[in-house]
């Protein structure tokens, strides 16, 4: 899974307040017995002082000393453990019977992090994107004319295609043969289905991320002239399981930009991470603002669709 480094360590951060949470009451209750119990306030400290005089042993290979002092602690254990039952206090029970809170399995974040990586993806994503308005469901198209136009082509046909093609593109999610290029003019539908597809990707539990190819760059630049060794921003854009670049064009190009955006186009095609593109320049505008090195990353890698019809924003105005 690809999240951002930030949404992982948010994640941990979550689950070892839970964690902490659930155990408030537990510890409580021993510093209460503490209190109560002079006996278990000085087993307590014995057992401290052994701890220390364990890990000592243990440095110099005393295995004699060591042995004794273990049949000590084992001893002290037992009585501590008495104590605790007499007082029915016991250590609630793991929150994740998989990973018995440690986080980790054989070195990989355990499903329990990753589901609240999840959840922390979709709040994102939800606080600062329409996404309730751009479902699969309300892509209406009636909107777009059923008749041809100019070039022979039924907007209203081949809209329902692109809505076919971005829910596969979702269902088949992370394997997908291509990645995707929707040109056209602005007002045609581009974001909200990329914004639709973005929704079932990050239900499925990928890390998404989406944004103007504007905001997105300029993050990035920011970061990376900001010299402060971070890298965080391009390495999102760099290793997300799905990046939605919307708008590209609309960017200041720097000679930092055009090589990050080569970078990205580049080397997410070599890790076979997909890549939904919106802009609403056409291919040949495409080509002369990033050059062929860039445009001919995307014969062969992107599957090229272009949105036609009439502007949506200015029919629901007029309606
Ligand atoms: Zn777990």
């Amino acid at each position: 899974m690809g999240y951002r480094n930030e949404i992982y360590s948010k994640a941990l951060g979550i689950k070892k307040n839970e964690v902490k949470t659930a155990n408030a009451i537990y510890e409580a209750e021993i510093s209460a017995l503490r209190e109560q119990n002079k006996e278990f306030a000085e087993l307590e400290r014995e057992m401290n002082s052994i701890g220390s005089a364990l890990a000592l042993s243990a440095i110099s290979g005393d295995s004699e000393k060591l042995d004794r002092l273990k049949a000590i602690c084992n001893k002290l254990n037992e009585k501590k453990n008495k104590i605790l039952k007499d007082a029915k206090i016991s250590r609630p029970s793991a929150l994740c019977k998989i990973c018995n809170d440690d986080n980790y399995v054989a070195g990989k974040l355990c499903s329990c992090v990753l589901e609240i990586a999840k959840q922390l993806t979709f709040s994102e994503l939800s606080s600062s994107l329409p996404i309730n308005d751009c479902t699969f469901e309300n892509f209406n198209l009636d909107y777009y004319s059923d008749e041809e136009d100019a070039e022979g082509f039924v907007p209203r046909k081949r809209a329902a295609a692109l809505l076919k093609l971005c829910r596969e593109f979702a269902d088949n999610f992370p394997s997908v043969s291509s990645s995707l290029l929707f040109t056209g003019e602005a007002g045609l539908g581009k974001t909200h289905l990329s914004l639709a597809v973005v929704v079932e990707v990050a239900k499925k539990g990928y890390g998404v991320v989406y944004g103007s190819a504007y905001n997105l760059l300029s993050a990035a630049e920011k970061e990376h002239f900001s010299y402060s060794g971070e890298t965080e921003k391009e390495d999102a854009l760099l290793n997300c399981d799905l990046l939605v670049i919307d708008d590209l064009g609309t960017e200041f190009l720097t000679s930092y930009t055009s090589s990050l955006i080569y970078n990205i186009i580049n080397t997410r095609i070599l890790n076979r991470k997909p890549t939904i593109i919106n802009t609403n320049l056409s291919f040949d505008e495409l080509e002369a603002r990033y050059t062929a090195r860039i445009t001919s990353r995307f014969i062969g890698n992107y599957e090229m669709k272009k949105f036609i019809g009439s502007d949506i924003r200015q029919i629901k105005a007029l309606k």
